[in-house]
């Protein structure tokens, strides 16, 4: 395998029963990157992404995550892996601190407990009990508990699903850090603006099969989609046109008017636009 590959894929599949969940999926992610997985429900990630963590068993395909198949795994890779689940199990008697520092003690290499509560934003509910904590704390706990012991691959499920826009924002920062100190990062989200913050790269999944591999500007070919412009008429209607040659239309707008055009936009197909247009083909 490629060590500059933190995982690779070929020709992935797995069913449950009649239903086709992940239907070949070839997919490699460099070491270093962070890579975002995209997808309607029921589309595959969840199951492709657990195969790769080795909660699941594939039909077919060959598969190897830091350099290991995921189903019979070289002794320490469990501790190199994090996980962050959709929802991690209940420790309702326990504190933060206590889940934390348990978790801690799993790994051979483990990162301060007590850094890792601050880094997730939970200091000042460090002697909380889990069961106390509201929805998002929660979500951060399971961050927590992904990352505590400095793994070299982090998978993240739907990470921010019940955060505010602020621990969103702080959660995003956190990944940023991560990702500049080496880890390589695979999520799952259904929040395009998160994958356009975070990811070199986007996949997207529909049906079982991976639809596309771009980076969030080149996905579903965006850069070279045409742009719209529109203006305000002098009688105040709104105006407006396609173009390969924005620049050289606003130019013209900009001297029919003799100076400032009023009410200007000019827009590009966003990444959302993009993967709607793309789900909304299959
Ligand atoms: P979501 O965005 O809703 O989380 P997903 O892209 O993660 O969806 P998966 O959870 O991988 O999708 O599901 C893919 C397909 O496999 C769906 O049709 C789902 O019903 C089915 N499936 C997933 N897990 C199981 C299971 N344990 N048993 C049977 N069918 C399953």
């Amino acid at each position: 395998m490629d060590d500059e590959l933190a995982i690779s894929v070929r020709g992935l599949r797995k069913a449950y029963g009649d239903n086709v969940a992940v239907a070949g999926v070839d997919l490699d992610v460099h070491r270093g990157e962070v890579f975002a997985l995209l997808g309607p429900n029921g589309a595959g990630k969840t199951t492709t992404v657990e195969i790769l963590e080795g909660y699941r068993r594939r039909d077919a395909g060959e598969v190897r995550v830091l350099g290991s198949d995921p189903a019979a795994p070289a002794g320490d890779w469990r501790s190199r892996v994090g996980i962050v689940l959709q929802g991690t199990g209940e420790f309702d008697a326990l504190t933060v601190g206590e889940v934390v520092r348990h978790f801690a003690g799993f790994y051979p290499d483990a990162e301060d407990p007590a850094k890792v509560i601050e880094r997730v934003g939970l200091a000042d509910k460090a002697r909380a009990r889990t069961h106390t904590l509201s929805g998002g704390q929660k979500r951060r706990l399971d961050v927590a508990l992904g990352i505590v012991g400095r793994p070299e691959l982090l998978f993240l499920d739907e990470p921010t699903t019940g955060f505010d826009p602020e621990a969103r924002r702080e959660f995003w920062e956190l990944i940023r850090d991560l990702a500049a100190a080496g880890t390589t990062i695979v999520l799952t989200t259904h929040y395009l603006d998160e994958a356009e913050a975070l990811a070199d790269r986007v996949g997207v999944i529909a049906g079982g099969r991976l639809v596309e591999v771009a980076t969030p500007e080149q996905l579903g070919n965006r850069q070279a989609a045409l742009a719209t412009v529109s203006w305000r008429t002098p009688a105040g209607a709104v105006e407006s046109a396609q173009s390969a040659t924005p620049t050289a239309l606003v130019a013209e707008l900009a001297e029919r008017f003799g100076g400032e055009v009023p009410g200007l936009t000019v827009t590009r197909p966003t990444l959302e636009d993009a993967y709607l247009t793309m789900i909304g083909h299959r």
